[in-house]
């Protein structure tokens, strides 16, 4: 059996000691936030995700959800998860305190999503998607919609979906069918059938929101003529009592490779009442939204499952004897020395916790830049911020996402054949990661969205908001003799992104195949570079500014850091040769041919 423990010295050390929180530190809500009251917040949530929603991570994946007369059963033990996980507030950390939320930062509400997450990944969703429809509302709703059904989404009594998907479309939301029919008071009339619905029906909450895209009669044809409607699945009365069923049916649940334990939907609606959300056909600016802080919770999703998966292989190559180190035997009074001592299987567990930690900073770094877009009191700075953010939420969902893959296949080779076997829970994380390179827009999409759209963005603004300072850093430090085995490494992978970018940027303006050829090398190397400027600030902030923590906690953090730059930085090189190429190869093979 897998075992789990939260990453709580990890987050602690980023929270309080890495990030640079000057940007907003003379914000009024955020002036009781201290180290204190974070690292309370932290420890909870490590507790109630150790020994609350870790328990339920195997049993739900054996039991999975079941569908009967249109009701969906979640596994046993989710339902009174959720009451205690909703009723402790942990769904809504960020939600505005007018709500009932707790109006807290995102760096701390991620780092907690995070710990919540690698505990019980299924369980995570139904709480997540509620943030995610509840965003859109607060933004892009009217006053009458956030009132009538922002406090009961907060305290978690409703929860919330995101219904885009259709059996003809999946990526091209252009071809969405569904129809909203005006109604004279104002509203709509939704029907239509939407597939892959997370969380579409549950016995957890209430009732529940479906965020859901149509079209009008007269709206125009394609991705321009897309709305956004508010569709509970039970109407409801001015006081938030529940009234009668609004036809929103669940027609099937699918079987699938992981996250059995969240229920994913055929939905159907029935002339069913909805509410528009922001301005008629302009559905997809809303949807951004949701979409875009959604990319940053499954980019999350895929660090999280890389914990876990970390978790059990280092327990495990501690545990495990097989052979002798080559050097001689570590542990002569015993048949064998433990995994650990082999570097090859330390190998796997360095390239695990290298990715894992550096993912967890990136993480942990923008979620503060997320922070500093809503609060900062400096308009400049707040639209630097949420420049950045935009250019880098692509990378960080497909990047992270892929991290969870690697790192959660290589946690099943430390265990060898006894990872491959149901009986350790080792698949279990693969099963679960993989989803998180398909859903909220696919890898590759990401990688389009970067290239085609962030890159070029108010005229490279975007990238220039990641470049400068990276390379103002390495400027300063360059000379630094205690930080070299980090500056060099960067500035030479950087270099490498640099020259990538122009190569797209000349070559795609030309023939864009070009660009979508190297797409996803290229969002690849830049996530790589991103880590690694990650890693080098880290060891810059241990260097100079040595806090709390013990000292095997910082060599240790040096050492991981250093394996990052020596033995998977340099995939760099062999990525810019790939994109170097052309898309040649790539484009000339005919259709018979493959
Ligand atoms: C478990 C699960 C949960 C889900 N939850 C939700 C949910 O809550 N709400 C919701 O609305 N949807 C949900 N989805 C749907 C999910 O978002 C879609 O599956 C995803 O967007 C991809 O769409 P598709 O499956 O139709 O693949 P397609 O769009 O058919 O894509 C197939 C392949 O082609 C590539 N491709 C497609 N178009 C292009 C292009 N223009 N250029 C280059 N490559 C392209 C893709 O990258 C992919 O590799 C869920 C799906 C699953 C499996």
């Amino acid at each position: 059996m897998a075992i789990f423990k939260a990453p709580i010295d990890d987050i602690k050390y980023l929270s309080n000691e890495f990030l640079d929180k000057s940007a907003l530190q003379q914000i009024e809500e955020f002036s009781s936030v201290t180290p204190d009251l974070t690292d309370a917040i932290y420890e909870e949530a490590a507790k109630i995700s150790e020994t609350l929603l870790f328990p339920l991570n195997r049993s739900g994946d054996e039991q999975g959800c079941t569908l009967n007369n249109g009701v969906v059963t979640t596994p046993d033990g989710f339902k009174d998860a959720y009451v205690q996980v909703t009723e402790a507030g942990w769904g809504n950390l960020t939600c505005a305190q007018d709500f009932g939320g707790q109006g807290l930062p995102h760096y701390i509400a991620n780092a907690v999503e995070e710990m919540i997450i690698s505990s019980n990944m299924s369980f995570s969703i139904y709480i997540g998607l509620t943030i995610g429809a509840y965003n859109a509302i607060e933004r892009f709703g009217s006053e009458q919609l956030k009132k009538a059904y922002l406090p009961h989404m907060v305290s978690g009594r409703w929860s919330g979906t995101m219904c885009l998907t259709e059996p003809q479309c999946g990526t091209d939301l252009g071809l969405i069918r569904s129809k909203a029919i005006p109604q004279e008071d104002g509203s709509y009339r939704i029907s239509g059938s939407k597939i892959f619905i997370s969380a579409g029906e549950q016995d957890l909450s209430e009732n529940i929101i479906h965020l859901v895209l149509a079209r009008t009669p007269d709206a125009p044809a394609g991705i321009k003529g897309i709305s956004l409607f508010l569709v509970p699945k039970i109407n409801s009365h001015e006081d938030g009592s529940l009234a009668e069923p609004n036809g929103v049916i669940c027609s099937a649940i699918e079987h699938k490779m992981g996250i059995k334990a969240s229920a994913t939907c055929a939905m159907e609606f029935e002339n069913s009442n909805g509410y528009l959300i922001g301005e008629l056909n302009k559905g997809m600016k809303a949807m951004f939204i949701m979409m875009n802080s959604a990319r940053i919770h499954v980019g999350i999703q895929g660090l999280a499952v890389a914990h876990a998966a970390y978790c059990g292989a280092v327990d495990y190559a501690k545990e495990r004897l097989q052979g002798r180190a080559l050097t001689g035997a570590k542990q002569p009074d015993t048949p064998a020395d433990p995994l650990i001592v082999h570097p090859d299987v330390r190998r796997m567990l360095l390239t695990m916790k290298a990715y894992t930690e550096g993912a967890r900073a990136l993480s942990m770094w923008l979620s503060f830049q997320l922070d500093v877009s809503y609060q900062a009191n400096d308009p400049t700075v707040k639209q630097n911020a949420s420049e950045l953010v935009s250019l880098l939420t692509p990378v960080f969902k497909a990047f992270l996402t892929d991290i969870g893959e690697i790192v959660t296949s290589t946690g099943i080779q430390v265990y060898g054949g006894h990872g491959y076997i149901r009986e350790n829970g080792m698949e279990q994380y693969l099963r679960d990661a993989r989803i998180c390179q398909i859903y909220e827009g696919t890898n590759g999409v990401q990688a389009l969205d970067l290239v085609g759209r962030k890159l070029t963005e108010h005229m490279g603004r975007n990238l220039r908001h990641f470049f400068h300072p990276v390379s103002e850093f390495l400027q300063q430090h360059q000379h630094d003799a205690a930080l070299a085995g980090f500056i060099l490494p960067l500035a030479k992978s950087f270099s490498r992104l640099q020259n990538a970018t122009l190569f797209i940027a000349q070559k795609g303006l030309s023939n864009p195949d070009e660009a979508g050829a190297a797409a996803s090398d290229y969002l690849r190397l830049f996530g790589l570079v991103a880590m690694a400027y990650m890693w080098a600030k880290i060891a810059h902030n241990i260097h100079y500014k040595k806090g709390q923590m013990p000292d095997e906690f910082y060599d240790g953090k040096l050492i991981t850091g250093l394996f990052y730059m020596q033995r998977l930085l340099p995939q760099t090189g062999a990525l810019l040769s790939a994109i170097m190429s052309g898309s040649q190869t790539t484009m000339s093979l005919k259709e018979n041919q493959f």
